[in-house]
């Protein structure tokens, strides 16, 4: 058996019939844009190592939240970028702080959209820590009340998932605790459950929150890279302790640890698609290396076919834009283009490239 009786190239002679045995789909139902709001009026400044985002106060947040729900994306991520800071992280739960006033803001202009808010210390502590220092470690008790605290003003400002993003154990249950004990059983915790400690994050500190940590790294409570089968065990205390939607992070270089968690829980699972991976491919398209719309369809596809329901991406938009353009190959044109038609003419040693293909490799 085998050769000739099965030529797997058969299934992939156009474009239709590629389409029809093509195993994993990509929407704009999959996508989460994160956004970056900081404090003034009219702002709207590119954030250079992650070109095509934007430091955006308010009211440029709100056009953009407007714009991304025009576009289908259902889901926006935000990270406040505040004027204050100490070392206790106290704006971060402030009832007037930069991103409970964003949600506020959002939710009122573009209630269906939904708002997912990054729990966390690092962006309002002066040292850029992810929780209270105590001789010179991140007190993991005393830290996690604070995020409790700061999930409650989220979700008190109208936030619809709340995404703790620090590591600290016993987070998710505390984050949860508070959330029932204030009566707001249908708010949506989705649990940074297995956040690496990656170089990856780069231009998002840097450049996006401008939070960088003053010493040392956040390695006591990331995750090894070297790890996958310990990502299992955090995922399964999330899920125990009370997230609904759990989340993997960075995504391209842990699709095997997306797979695996795939394989074994049913949780609507989540990747974040991260800066570091954005900015490798924008700067190598940039250079004439890459193209950016063909490697960012092959890099948001491996996400959902590693197994992914959610992609956090910094290409949601550029992505959502290109799902829509008739020249898209995934949505090929109904009747079939002229030059699609003949592809029954391709003899065994024809290419089998189709025009569409070509046409997004422009
Ligand atoms: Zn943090």
């Amino acid at each position: 058996m085998g050769f000739p009786a099965h030529r797997l190239r058969r299934l992939r002679k156009n474009g239709n019939m590629r389409r029809m045995v093509r195993e994993t789909g990509l929407s704009v139902d999959d996508f989460v844009q994160p956004l970056f709001v900081v404090e003034g009026q009219g702002v709207r400044k590119e954030i250079a190592s992650i070109a095509g985002n934007y430091h955006l106060s308010i009211d440029m947040l709100v056009e953009e939240a407007k714009e991304l729900g025009d576009l289908g994306i259902p889901a926006i991520l935000l990270f406040g970028i505040p004027n204050g800071k100490d070392d206790k992280a106290t704006g971060a739960y402030a009832p007037d702080g930069i991103v409970q006033r964003a949600v506020k803001a959002v939710k009122h202009a573009v209630p269906d959209m939904v708002v997912i808010t990054d729990v966390c210390l690092c962006e309002h502590t002066t040292h850029g820590h992810c929780g209270i220092i105590r001789n010179g470690y991140i007190a993991n008790d005393p830290t996690t009340e604070i995020v409790a605290k700061i999930a409650l003003s989220h979700v008190e400002a109208g936030a619809d998932i709340v995404a703790p993003a620090g590591m600290m154990d016993g987070q998710i249950r505390a984050i949860r605790g508070t959330l029932e004990e204030h009566g707001h059983h249908e708010a949506v915790i989705m649990a940074y459950a297995a956040k690496y400690a990656s170089g990856l994050y780069e231009p998002f500190f840097r450049h996006g929150t401008q939070s960088p940590v003053a010493f040392g790294d956040k390695r006591s409570h990331q995750m090894d890279f070297a790890n996958s089968t310990e990502a299992m065990r955090e995922i399964a205390l999330d899920i125990e302790e009370g997230a609904d939607i759990i989340m993997i992070k960075p995504a391209l270089f842990y699709l095997d640890v997306v797979y695996r968690a795939r394989e074994r829980f049913d949780q609507p699972l989540a990747v974040y698609n991260v800066s570091g991976e954005y900015a490798m491919i924008q700067a190598a398209s940039e250079a004439g290396r890459l193209d950016f719309e063909a490697v960012m369809q092959e890099a948001l596809v491996s996400c959902r076919r590693a197994g992914a329901d959610i992609v956090i991406s910094y290409y949601a938009k550029d992505a959502a834009r290109t799902l829509g353009k008739a020249s898209y190959p995934w949505r090929a044109a109904h009747p079939l283009p002229a030059a699609e038609a003949d592809a029954a003419s391709l003899d065994g040693n024809g290419r089998g490239v189709s025009p569409l293909d070509v046409e997004v490799r422009k």
